[in-house]
């Protein structure tokens, strides 16, 4: 309990802790108490902004650097969630500020690697997929201080329209012309047979067919590569090795980036409802193609990285998508997303 002396010295701390910024910002050229722009002294009046900040994270990952690159952004429907009592499910979105049968704004995060002598992208985004709503990579990119003909490699967890449609321009040209694309073989296989554009629902050939058409210039151009799930798939970045995580998709996968002991797992799509999935692992979801298989793996997953510690980076957690996992009660009582906090950049 705190006595009375310790009480006051408490008050005093927090006083000082109180009137310190509003001191700075008065010294810098922050907003006046009337909220107007103040003209810093001798110079221009500043331009209140009225567009979003780049949509890049940079986190230094030991010896390396790892940038979140915003692409896109959708809703998704509750109603898509599977394997948990409805009311549980609202409860947990409720929670989250998200009403009953509301849709939730998702998003669609890319990495990038920057390993020294190598720039590896991890997935591409949506392209023109999305319309307005996607292909904000390139221009995020930039605003990091990179091009897209800087990039060495494209990696690809799998391969859906919002993470591989963004490997070409609306004209059907490749963006990233110096990079080779590397995709797990069951992955390829899967999506670009003429069993599985057979079997696909009418909604989802246009898709398959755009995939197709994303592929062909790198295929073409003798870029296009396949590893095996496991494997380090590129012999001049070996600091980055494929984390096999079938499911989702059937050869979908994981990247994992490791440098001076510290560590950055790039699991993709692991979970796509940060409200719901973190605290009930057990729910799939519409667009695994094996939600058996999906839940396994993250079952299997979200404890190790817990355990671990390390560095997470997905592509549907809200931007930049970076964070660290907690297990509750030994996983007993699900997990908790810790999002990378802005100053873990600087
Ligand atoms: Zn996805």
């Amino acid at each position: 309990m705190l006595d009375r002396r310790h009480f006051m010295q408490s008050l005093l701390a927090v006083a000082s802790l109180a009137t310190l910024p509003a001191a700075t910002a008065n010294a810098a050229t922050g907003p006046s108490v009337s909220g107007a722009p103040e003209t810093p002294a001798g110079g221009t009046p500043a331009t209140p902004r009225t567009t979003q900040a780049p949509g890049f994270f940079r986190l230094p990952v030991g010896g390396v650097t790892v940038f979140a690159l915003f692409d896109a952004h959708g809703k998704l429907d509750p109603a898509i969630l599977h394997g948990a009592d409805r009311k549980d499910i609202d409860a947990l979105l409720e929670d989250a500020g998200i009403p009953a049968g509301q849709p939730a704004t998702s998003n669609v995060n890319c990495f990038l690697l920057d390993a020294g002598t190598r720039r590896v992208l991890m997935d591409t985004g949506a392209g023109a997929f999305f319309g307005t709503r996607g292909g904000y990579l390139p221009e995020n990119l930039r605003a990091a201080g990179y091009t897209p003909g800087g990039i060495d490699h494209v990696l690809l967890s799998h391969l859906h329209p919002d993470h591989a449609l963004g490997l070409v321009d609306a004209a059907g040209a490749r963006v990233f012309p110096n990079a080779g694309v590397h995709v797990s073989a069951p992955e390829l296989d899967y999506w670009t047979s003429d069993a599985t554009l057979a079997a696909a629902p009418e909604g989802r050939k246009a898709g398959l067919l755009a995939l197709r058409k994303a592929l062909a210039p790198y295929r073409d151009a003798g870029r296009l590569h396949t590893f095996a799930p496991g494997a380090a798939p590129l012999a001049d970045v070996p600091l980055v090795t494929s984390v096999d995580l079938p499911g989702h998709t059937p050869g979908h996968c994981g990247f994992r980036v490791t440098s001076g002991g510290a560590a950055l797992l790039f699991w993709a799509d692991i979970i796509h409802s940060t409200p719901v999935q973190f605290a009930r692992p057990e729910v799939s979801i519409d667009f695994d193609v094996d939600q058996k298989a999906a839940v396994a793996t993250r079952l299997r997953l979200l404890p190790q990285v817990a355990a671990e510690d390390c560095w997470v980076a997905g592509s549907h957690l809200p931007f930049p998508g970076l964070g660290r996992v907690r297990a509750r009660n030994g996983g007993k009582g699900g997990y908790a997303w810790l999002p990378v906090n802005y100053a873990d950049g600087l």
